[in-house]
């Protein structure tokens, strides 16, 4: 199974550590300095990029990444 990056961006203070960990993956907006998924960060991770995404989401202060398991089944419990 796969993974994927979810974003809060109401969370995100715009500290920048996520670009500064995963440049390929993350940019931020030029006038708030929010955070933006890059088109490799858009969709199913590869296994390099998963690893830099689960290390952006351990460095961002805000708590505004998740790595999360691509949908694969509607079995969810909540
Ligand atoms: S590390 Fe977190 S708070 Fe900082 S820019 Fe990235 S998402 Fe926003």
């Amino acid at each position: 199974m796969g993974t994927r990056l979810v974003v809060d961006r109401s969370r995100c203070i715009g500290s920048g550590n996520c670009v500064l960990v995963a440049a390929d993956l993350f940019d931020q907006d030029d006038t708030l300095g929010g955070v933006i998924l890059l088109p490799p960060a858009q969709d199913e991770l590869t296994a390099q990029d998963a690893a830099a995404a689960l290390e952006a989401v351990g460095r961002c202060p805000a708590g505004a990444l998740r790595v999360v398991p691509t949908a694969s089944s509607s079995a969810h419990a909540t």
